[in-house]
Order: C-alpha cells, then structure tokens, then sequence
C-alpha cells in the first residue's frame, strides 16, 4: 500500500491530538493504516447503524452520481426523492407524512425551529417565538440548535452569541434534578420534570411560546437516560394546552436506534415535528431532515401559500437521498428492528453482569441498542473527579485494545458524571458483541488502575 503522510493542514477540533488514519471498513471494524483493527462500538457518532464496506450502498450512491449528482430542489424534484420521502413517511406515525431534508442534524433542528414560528405568525399568533429546550439535551452546534441545547461546555465560549431560548432539567430519576424520588412522583402522580415545563411557559406567557424541542431518549449529554414511562403523555398535554410545538429530536434515536423506527413511539405520543439524521444514511452520505404534522402543513398551505422561508443548497441532494434509500432498503430486508431488540437484550445483559463485578460502574440504561454505562466513585453514587475525565480515558484505553466508545460527562445542578454511549451498529452480531464486552471490561480495568 501507497504510504499515507501526515502533514499540517487538518483542522482538527483537538490540533494537540493525532488520530489513526482509517484506510477502509468492514462490517462493525474499522482499519487503520498501521495495521489496526478498531471495532466501531458507538457507530461512529451513532450514525454509522450498518457498519463499513457496504457494497450496495456505495453502488446505489455511484449510480446516482452518475445520472444527475446535483439538482436544486427549488426548481426540480428527482425519482429518489419522491421514493425515499415516501418511506420515510410511512415509516413515520401519521399524521407526520412530509418530509423536508437537510445534510445534518443541527440544520434539521434549526428547520424545524423555524417552521414552528413561521406556522404561529401565519396562523395570526405573531408573538409566538420563544423556544424551549432542555439543560441536558444536545440539538447541534450551529447558532439556534445549540441554543436550544443546554451543553454547558459546547455554548460557554459563544455565550454572548446564543439566542434568548429557555430551558428546562431532562428527567433523570437516578439522579433527580428536582432531589425528588421516583416512587413518589409516581404515587403524588406530580412530575416537578413536566410542572416544569408548564411553569416554565406561564412565566414567558403562553403566547410567546412557539416549541418545546426535546430527545425523546437523552443521549449524548446524559449517556442514554429514558424518561419516566408517563413523561411524555404529560409534555403532550402540556403541549397541547398552550399551542406550544412539540418538536422531538430523533437525530440520534430515528431509524430503529431503539428498536422502534421512531423512539417516541415507545411512548404513545404524536409529537407535531421529527427531526432526524444519522441513522438515515447510515453515515454513508450527510443526510437529515424533519418529518412533518399535516396541521402544519395546512397552515402553510392556507396561510402562506405553501411557502416555507428557508432552504440549503443541499437540501435533498440526490447522492445522499439515494444513499438513504438504500440505507431503509436494508434496514427492511435485514429486519433490523428485530436484530436491535435481540441484540440490545443480549447486551443490556451482558452489561449488567459487568456491573457485578466492576463496583464503580454505577448505572446500566438505554433502549435497542442505545446503551449508557454511568460511573460513581463510590456506591452512592459521587461522580469521579472531573480532571481525572475517567470516560475519555476508558475510551483511550479502549482504543488500544482495538475498539472506540462515545465517552461523555454531562451535568445536572453542576454535579458532573461520567457515562459512555454503547451504540454498536444495528446489525452486530452476538460474537462482535461479546468481544465488545471484553475490550470494555480490560478498558474499565486499565483505565481505573491508572488512577487509583
Ligand atoms: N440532535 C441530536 C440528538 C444529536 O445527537 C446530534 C448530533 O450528535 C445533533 C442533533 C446534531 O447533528 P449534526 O451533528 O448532524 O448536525
């Protein structure tokens, strides 16, 4: 092989770190050029849900290429688009069945803010702007995702940049933000996570809310954290009473991550917006988008004359819809819905086992096969110090043993926990998933014999 030389010109985010330089993939592995095998144990950055080397997938992209590579979607339409927005809306639960396309997750969630206002000023509420989001949610980096998020270490240097949207605390009953206990909000049938919310909204005065934006699954920040089963109808209602928007944020959870298309399905509710991402393409193209409610779609119909003010060059890109129709063309053929809830079963297990023998593993969670692992120095759960950053360091332990994790720290009322995201693509086998067990549990060794 060609020798690969390294030189200056990368931007990476860290510019003190070098990175293994990947030559090719197969299946969950990763190569790289030095003859390293990772195997790829978050998918990338949950995206990657179909592992590397695909063969049809990269044809069906060529192929595309090869026909028309770009056209404007403000002037023309292409065969993929119309057969992959079909899809998806079936996919999706009704009433939502447009589909508006982005490249990524972050300009999915910034439509989707956008379409709310622009859907309240139309339909003669032009007050209504006022978005709400939550401290412990991520929706991206541009300007209004990231306000809408609450990552205190993404935003802190932009802070005078961001706008002015609201937040509340995601739920945790772990660790409550509220120093609440769950058997008890259970028992009062009193929620402080979604009074929160309503709270939140008399405060800003109903009629200048526009949407509250949320993950259904808290994943990045918090390491995969479900909300309590009622969480969701509660927010609906709450939703509902106000005219405020529910926008839910599957860019991470959509496309069978949980082991349903969508993981608000898990909990009963039609939320009015689904952005989505990642899973889409599987990594294979930049592709995301939202899927819409078709009240607000006849709003826009009636009240703009079906115009939405807003539009990317890339919007619906044919190489990356056609990659995305061959992306769902797999995930059908192979029933990968199934394969997500044996495998998460199978490894939820596995990790729950490891819980018994590695006592500063403190909590095991998630759905499918999105799995958070949450670290406490001691059983009552104190957080490791921050500086000793134990996530990223059982990932660089893990790293060189021949897997990648998505480590983390999130926070909740300034205490800092360390988690990491176990996400392996949606098609793992058993075998990959035991040996991704293995490599955890000598990474989680090593990691804490360094700094004991
Ligand atoms: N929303 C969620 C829930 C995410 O996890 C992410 C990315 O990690 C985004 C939005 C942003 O997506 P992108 O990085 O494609 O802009």
């Amino acid at each position: 092989m060609e020798e690969i030389m390294r030189n200056d010109h990368v931007f990476h985010r860290d510019l003190l770190k070098q990175y293994p330089i990947i030559t090719h993939g197969k299946g969950p592995y990763l190569y790289s050029e030095d003859g390293r095998r990772f195997l790829d144990a978050c998918s990338g950055a949950v995206a990657a849900n179909l592992g590397h080397g695909i063969k049809e997938i990269a044809e069906a992209m060529a192929e595309q290429a090869g026909k028309a590579a770009f056209v404007h979607t403000l002037r023309f339409e292409t065969p993929v688009l119309y057969e992959l927005s079909e899809k998806i809306a079936k996919l999706a639960p009704d009433p939502l069945k447009k589909v508006y396309f982005t490249s990524g997750g972050s300009e999915a969630n910034e439509s989707a803010i956008k379409l709310a206002r622009q859907y309240h000023k139309d339909a003669g509420k032009p007050e209504k702007h006022v978005v709400i989001g939550r401290w412990q949610s991520y929706h991206g980096n541009t300007f209004g995702s990231l306000s809408a998020g609450g990552d205190i270490k993404r935003r802190q240097v932009y802070t005078p940049n961001l706008l002015d949207f609201k937040h509340i605390h995601s739920p945790n009953c772990l660790r409550c933000p509220f120093q609440r206990e769950k058997k008890d909000c259970d028992k009062t049938q009193n929620w402080s996570c979604t009074a929160s919310l309503e709270q939140l909204i008399l405060e800003i005065g109903p009629q200048n809310v526009s949407a509250f934006i949320t993950e259904p699954i808290t994943g990045s920040q918090l390491g995969s954290v479900v909300p309590p089963e009622s969480y969701f109808q509660e927010i609906r209602r709450i939703c509902d009473r106000y005219d405020v928007l529910l926008i839910a944020d599957e860019v991470m959870t959509g496309f069978g991550r949980t082991g349903k298309n969508f993981a608000i399905e898990h909990f009963s509710i039609i939320p009015d917006i689904i952005t989505f991402g990642k899973g889409v393409s599987a990594g294979y193209a930049p592709l995301a988008g939202m899927i819409v409610h078709e009240r607000i779609m006849d709003g826009l119909m009636q009240n703009s004359k079906g115009k939405f003010v807003h539009g990317y060059t890339y919007s619906g890109h044919p190489v990356s819809v056609a990659a995305g129709l061959a992306v769902l063309q797999i995930y059908e053929r192979e029933k990968i819905l199934e394969n997500v809830r044996d495998a998460g079963k199978y490894l939820f297990d596995k990790l729950i086992d490891l819980k018994t023998r590695i006592p500063f593993i403190y909590d095991v969670r998630g759905m499918g096969l999105l799995l958070g692992i949450e670290f406490s120095a001691d059983k009552a759960g104190t957080p490791f110090e921050p500086s000793l950053q134990l996530s990223e360091r059982i990932n660089e332990k893990a790293m060189e043993l021949g897997a990648v994790f998505y480590p983390g720290n999130g926070t909740i009322n300034g205490q800092m926990g360390d988690h990491l995201i176990v996400s392996p693509p949606l098609n793992c086998k058993k075998d990959e998933l035991d040996e991704l067990v293995q490599i955890l549990e000598n990474s989680m060794l090593l990691a804490i014999e360094e700094i004991r």
